[in-house]
Order: structure tokens, then sequence, then C-alpha cells
């Protein structure tokens, strides 16, 4: 089975004996929460636009290691076409959510680990390349959803790994056995893992000799025995519970992220793909974030596409889109949009190619692609608040709407042009309120500071790969200095 359809996908994860918690308790059947769901169906529409032959280009591709077609968010880049066809894949996907559709992280991870551990392998003899492509196949035909952990809780931020009061605070090998390892500690912040078949583990930063036990990466299933996870809150996630989805704004999709913890979590020999190599630590790391950096360029945007268009429907239904305060908002948001695309591409463009053959970004460029992301997204969102008006955060409750006597007082006083219903007006102002306050904030306002790595990650690499000498060379030239 190359490629699952959606239904597919909902069914294998049912099966899936995971141990997820929320609100005090033990979620029996994650699938079917009225809270879980939408996020779901976020990865969902990852095989559900697999399928569509108008979408076969941007969402598949073929794979070097079965031979066959294979679902992008499963593939090795082996070109720039590549690199640019995934930020094309992405922006399309949010598009189509609004949401984090949260595969992406598999995808990034599958990049990232497959150069380095080939390049541990030429320096140290391991045999991680072999366990990783092993593992990459049987994801591509299986089609497999995977997660990518890599951020570690991290306790006191002064200290190495192996210097912390508690060790756990950092994911480490507790016991080296003759048929595997045994891993203990958590990773924060787990997007869409309770959405996914299998986490690969990679290390959160780079590491010195006596962090060795913490230069670990490996990927087992997500119901493996020892693994649980804890669904972190998300503002207004309750209303996904109540009657009706008018106030929930995007009814159909969401993001989930979860701590999840690994309590003694036993790893066989051939799903290894680092332990002990601890100067590889901080390769995986630099090319996961750069990946997952170059992957804001593309999701982020779909999903601004999205706010964007609601901008607009809410002028258009205040009877204003022809104002030119609002027009020139609404071109300064695309501006920035477009913005964060131009960087997604171009750092997909002058991509090259690593030791292992596959293909990697231009690292500097990914950077500066996702430090505009921790400014861009918040200035669009205000804008579209802008535009919007008090009412995404002032409308009365759908039960207020649906009441036989509030109803009509609502319908009557919130009605914007006289032909379009106030039941459409209030939908697009809780669409706005769920992008910008609501459930998805938590994908486009707050993981696009801190997703893939906080804005002063961006800047530490920014000055590594930022060529500085080359630049005052260049100044000195010019000015006729001698030195
Ligand atoms: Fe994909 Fe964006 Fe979600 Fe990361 S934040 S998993 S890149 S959709
Ligand atoms: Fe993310």
């Amino acid at each position: 089975m190359a490629l699952m359809t959606g239904k597919e996908y909902v069914e294998s994860i049912r099966k899936m004996n995971m141990q997820v918690y929320m609100f005090g308790e033990k979620v029996e059947n994650p699938v079917d929460h009225p809270i879980l769901r939408p996020s779901l169906n976020s990865v969902r529409m990852t095989y559900d636009l697999a399928q569509m032959p108008e979408y076969e280009n941007l969402m598949t591709a073929t794979s070097p290691f079965t031979g066959g077609k294979v679902n992008r968010f499963t593939h090795i880049h082996m070109s720039t076409e590549d690199l640019k066809n995934k930020v094309k894949m992405q922006r399309l996907c949010g598009q189509k959510t609004a949401a984090c559709f949260q595969r992406c992280v598999g995808m990034d991870a599958f990049n990232a680990v497959y150069s380095t551990t080939y390049e541990c392998d030429q320096s140290h003899g391991t045999k991680y390349h072999e366990n990783f492509v092993k593992f990459l196949k049987y994801a591509q035909e299986n089609d497999l959803t995977v997660d990518g952990a890599m951020t570690d809780p991290k306790g006191d931020r002064s200290r190495a790994p192996h210097a912390q009061e508690d060790p756990d605070l950092f994911l480490r090998v507790v016991e080296r056995r003759e048929d595997g390892i045994v891993v203990r500690g958590a990773k924060a912040h787990q997007t869409g893992i309770i959405n996914s078949h299998e986490v690969i583990v990679m290390p959160t930063i780079a590491m010195g000799e006596d962090d060795k036990d913490y230069a670990v990466s490996f990927a087992v299933p997500v119901d493996t025995e020892g693994i649980f996870m804890i669904i972190g809150r998300q503002s207004c996630d309750t209303r996904k519970l109540e009657e009706g989805s008018l106030d929930v704004g995007n009814p159909e999709f969401g993001g989930v992220e979860a701590l999840t913890v690994f309590d003694d979590v036993f790893v066989p020999n051939d799903r290894i793909f680092l332990n002990g190599e601890y100067e590889y630590a901080g390769v995986m790391v630099e090319r996961f974030a750069g990946y997952h950096r170059q992957s804001y360029g593309g999701c982020k945007v779909g999903v601004g596409d999205v706010l964007i268009g609601a901008a607009a429907v809410a002028a258009d239904y205040n009877g204003c889109p022809k104002a030119s305060h609002i027009k020139d908002k609404i071109i300064e948001m695309q501006h920035l949009n477009e913005t964060l695309y131009c960087c997604g591409i171009a750092c997909s463009t002058e991509g090259t190619k690593t030791a292992s053959g596959n293909y990697i970004i231009d690292l500097l460029l990914a950077n500066v692609c996702k430090q505009n992301i921790t400014r861009f997204p918040y200035e669009i969102a205000r804008l579209a608040e802008d535009i919007a008006g008090g009412l995404m955060v002032t409308a009365p409750a759908e039960k207020d709407f649906r009441d036989p006597k509030m109803g009509p007082v609502i319908e009557k006083y919130f009605k914007g042009r006289a032909d379009v219903s106030t039941e459409n007006r209030l939908k697009i102002m809780r669409l706005i309120e769920n992008l910008t306050l609501g459930t998805a904030a938590v994908g486009y306002r707050t993981e696009s500071m801190h997703g893939a790595g906080s804005p002063q990650a961006q800047r530490i690499m920014i000055s590594r790969q930022g060529n500085l000498a080359m630049k005052k060379a260049l100044a000195k030239a010019i000015a006729h200095v001698e030195e």
C-alpha cells in the first residue's frame, strides 16, 4: 500500500493503543473526541489531497528507495525542485485547513536524519544510515505519519543536559542492552504526536562528551509501552464541546500539541540512528531546524491566505471593500505574506546536495525565512483584527443566536450589508477570532514565534552564516582602505 486514503488513515490511527491524557483523565478514544478530532482531520487532509489528480505533482513523489509513488510528506528531497514543491505543498495544505497539519515535522526529521546518519557512519563506522533507510522505506510503503520530536523540557537553561539537577530534563539513554537501549525523558510541545503512527526522536541542542547519553536518536511507534502524552490546552478549546459550530470559527480543522513522556522506553538496535556520537547532535539539530524553518515559509503562508481572505470578506460584509485604507491594508497583508513565501522558495532554490545525496536548503535563507515568520504573521493578524472590527470578540454565543427571543435581536443589530446574512457575517468574525486568538492562534501566532526555534535561535544562525568578514572586506575595497 503506497498511498492511504484519508479514511484508511483515520482507521489506522484508531487501531493504535495510545496513552493520551487531557483534563485530568485518560482519553479512551482520541480519534472521536470533539476537542481532538479537528487536529486529526488536518492530517487527514494530507492523505485526501494526495488522492486528487490535480494535486498529484505537489502531494506525491517517486521514491528512489521503493521505486514507487509516495506521499511527499514521506519523501527524501532529491533536488531543489523537490525542496520547492515541499513549500508549495505546505502552502496548499495551509489553505485547505487554516491550521497546522502536523505531518511536516516527520518529513523534516527524515531529511535531517538521512544526511546526518550517513556522515556519522562515514566517520564512526556505525550502521545508523542503514537502520534509517530501512525505517524510511517502511514509512513510505505504509504511508505513515511520523512525528519529529526534538524539544526537550531543558530545565535550567544555563546548564548542559548532564549538569541538570534532574537528569531527565533532557531525554537520555538509561540502559544499554544487547538488543537495544532504554530511554527516559520527555519531549515538549509535540505537534501532531497523537495523530502519528511513529515518532522520530532527535537531540535538542549541540552536545559535548559529558552529554554522550543524551546524544540519541531513534524511531518507535507512538503506542510503544512507556510512552504517554498530556494534551496542551488551547484558547477556547472547550467551545468544541458545545452544540453547534458557529463559535468555533474553523469547525473542521485544528492542530494539537502534547507533552510526550518516555518512561523507560525500549528501542531495538535497528531503530537507533544515533547513540553517543555527540558531535552529530548539533548537526542533526541544525539540519532539522533548517528544514522546519523552511517549512514555515509554506504552511504559515497558506494559513495567511485564509486570514487575508477572511479580512477581505469581513470588509465586503461591512459594505466597505472600496474604502482606500481597507484596500491598502489588504495589500499590505498580501505583501507581507508573499514576502514569507519568497523566503520559503528562495532557501529551497538555493539548496545544495549533501554527502548522502539528498538536498538541504540554504541555511542562512531558511533562518531569515523563519525570523520573518516571527514577525509578519503578527502584523497580518493585527491588520485582520483592524479590518474585522470589535465584533470578532464581542459577538454573542451561538446559543443566543439560536434562541427564539435573542436570535432576532442579534440578527437585526449585527447585520452589515442588507443582502448578507448575519450568520455568515458572524461565521467570518469567528474564523478571524479563531486564527488570531482562538485554538488556531497556537499555530498561526505563537507557533510562528517559537515553533522551529525561538527568534534568538535564528539570530545565532544568521550571525554564523552571514559572513560578516567578507562584507567588511567589500567595504574596505570600495573605500580603498589600506591597513
Ligand atoms: Fe507543518 Fe507548519 Fe505545523 Fe510545522 S507548524 S507541522 S510546518 S503545518
Ligand atoms: Fe511547528
